[in-house]
């Protein structure tokens, strides 16, 4: 058949640049900051096996992570990798203002009061930037600050909209800190206008993935994908989980979003901190049952800021992560601006690959059974057989080919031990599909007969060295090849 010149562009074989070490399963997304803001450091950060960077849009301007954008996607290029970014949108991101001299000392029993007038805060009165805070909070609400060293519950709200407040959690409040209100409906929208102009660039940018910060129902994700719609983006969505009320309306939320980010940080500070573990537990097990791609984040590898070696609890957390399911691991301040970068990727590498290695749970297909009434259970049911069959003969490949991702998420989702390498004529996702556990995608435009197609991907793979001659390989596709179906056909194939 005639070959697509575009698959024989790599650069070198993956196995000359080192590719292979860094295929663990479990992906690792690194946010980027002053620490690994270079071509040089970002490359070194993904030798060690970054597969996403996050552009955090609470920090820093967007002149700088156009240049980070570049640079990525010239690695990319230059490269035989398939790194995704992913951009994280602020939202309602409640903070104090500034305080005179940076700083004043609030003791229990103190009263403060709260304010939406812009103001340099003392002791009297602070600004708060949430102009419905005497609206939205009753008496006796929660307010916490500095991710919750500091409490405070409402006592009144005074006639000219100021919020009295009494302390009952003391200490340094500085300017700036994070506000948060567990116990408080915010009726803040979910995109701020800061959102907006950032998703603006989002959208210009073609990022591959975009997190929506303290969502609180599926509304908050079906509008701004509306918005990625009306500007023809195909930018996928991300809901960051940091609120009571998304635990609330979980079912709907994973359902409308295209991945899901457990972010302890501000999660551990709106719910009583020791409920976070389970949680974390519970949102893994929800989105595997839903084949949405799902990143725990914050504080993984805290102490690695600073110091060479994590703490032996850091390493048993990014080891459970990776136990419980989840398809990547987040690393924040550390990659962003902490000491080590290229270190502490290297070190959750390693901890990710020692459990895959051991006593990694594969074949999760007896567990996640396809629904007989989901409307796509047709192909549904061809990933779960092909997984079955993947891990019945002990395959060495198990390959599928996909439009909208939809495959490649769902034979994901079952975590075949096989090696799951995805084709796509939609280059968006070869990118995109970097999030999801096992994937490795490659772009892929043959439209001929399926029965080509089913042996021209063994032969990419066998030039590239992932494949030789006596391996199984179980590939799925869809037939008739021109319209693009959902997928409906299984093979198995020894490779010659
Ligand atoms: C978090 O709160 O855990 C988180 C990832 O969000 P951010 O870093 O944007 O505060």
């Amino acid at each position: 058949m005639p070959r697509n010149l575009e698959k024989y562009l790599y650069k070198q074989m993956d196995k000359e640049a080192g590719i292979e070490h860094t295929f663990h399963r479990t992906k690792i997304v690194a946010t980027v900051g002053p620490a690994c803001d270079t071509y040089e450091k970002l490359l070194e950060l993904v030798k060690a096996g970054v597969n996403i960077f996050r552009l955090n849009f609470s920090h820093g301007a967007h002149e700088d992570k156009k240049r980070i954008i570049e640079y990525i996607r010239e690695l990319n290029e230059k490269e035989p990798y398939n790194i995704s970014i992913l951009g994280d949108l602020q939202g309602p991101k409640l903070r104090v203002g500034e305080i005179e001299n940076g700083m004043i000392d609030i003791q229990p029993g103190d009263v403060l009061t709260f304010t939406n007038e812009k103001l340099l805060g003392t002791k009297e009165r602070i600004y708060v930037s949430y102009p419905n805070l005497h609206k939205d909070v009753k008496i006796g609400n929660t307010i916490m600050i500095d991710d919750g060293k500091l409490e405070v519950k409402v006592s009144r709200v005074l006639k000219n909209n100021d919020v009295q407040v009494v302390v009952t959690l003391g200490g340094i409040l500085s300017s700036k800190k994070g506000v948060n209100l567990p116990d408080t409906k915010i009726s803040l929208p979910a995109l701020t206008e800061k959102d907006l102009v950032d998703l603006e660039f989002v959208i210009e940018q073609k990022l591959d993935w975009v997190a929506l910060s303290f969502v609180r129902t599926a509304k908050d994700i079906i509008n701004l994908k509306n918005r990625l719609q009306e500007a023809n983006s195909r930018t996928k969505v991300i809901a960051k989980i940091e609120k009571p009320e998304a635990l609330q309306n979980i079912r709907d939320i994973i359902i409308e979003s295209d991945g899901i980010m457990i972010a302890r940080g501000d999660l551990g500070v709106e719910l009583p901190i020791e409920q976070v573990p389970l949680i974390q537990k519970q949102l893994i097990r929800k989105c595997l049952h839903r084949a949405r791609p799902v990143i725990v984040a914050t504080q993984m590898m805290e102490s690695m800021i600073e110091r060479t070696k994590p703490n032996r609890s850091e390493i048993t957390d990014v080891a459970n992560a990776v136990l419980e399911g989840a398809d990547a691991v987040m690393l924040s301040a550390e990659t962003a601006t902490g000491q080590h970068p290229t270190l502490v990727v290297e070190t959750m590498r390693k901890i990710i690959m020692e459990v895959e290695r051991t006593d990694y749970r594969y074949n999760l297909e007896e567990v996640l059974q396809p629904q007989p009434h989901s409307p796509s259970f047709l192909s549904d049911a061809i990933c779960y057989n092909a997984c079955n069959l993947a891990k019945d003969c002990n395959a060495d490949a198990l390959i599928g080919m996909t439009q909208s991702g939809y495959t490649g998420f769902m034979l994901s989702s079952y975590r075949p031990k096989a090696p799951l390498y995805i084709f796509t004529k939609v280059r968006s996702l070869v990118n995109q599909l970097s999030i999801s556990w096992g994937v490795r995608a490659f772009y892929y435009s043959e439209e001929e007969s399926l029965d080509d197609i089913f042996q021209d991907q063994i032969d990419i793979l066998k030039e590239r060295g992932f494949l030789k001659t006596g391996n199984v390989a179980v590939s799925t596709g869809s037939t008739p090849v021109h319209l693009h179906l959902p997928t409906n056909v299984l093979k198995i194939t020894k490779v010659e």
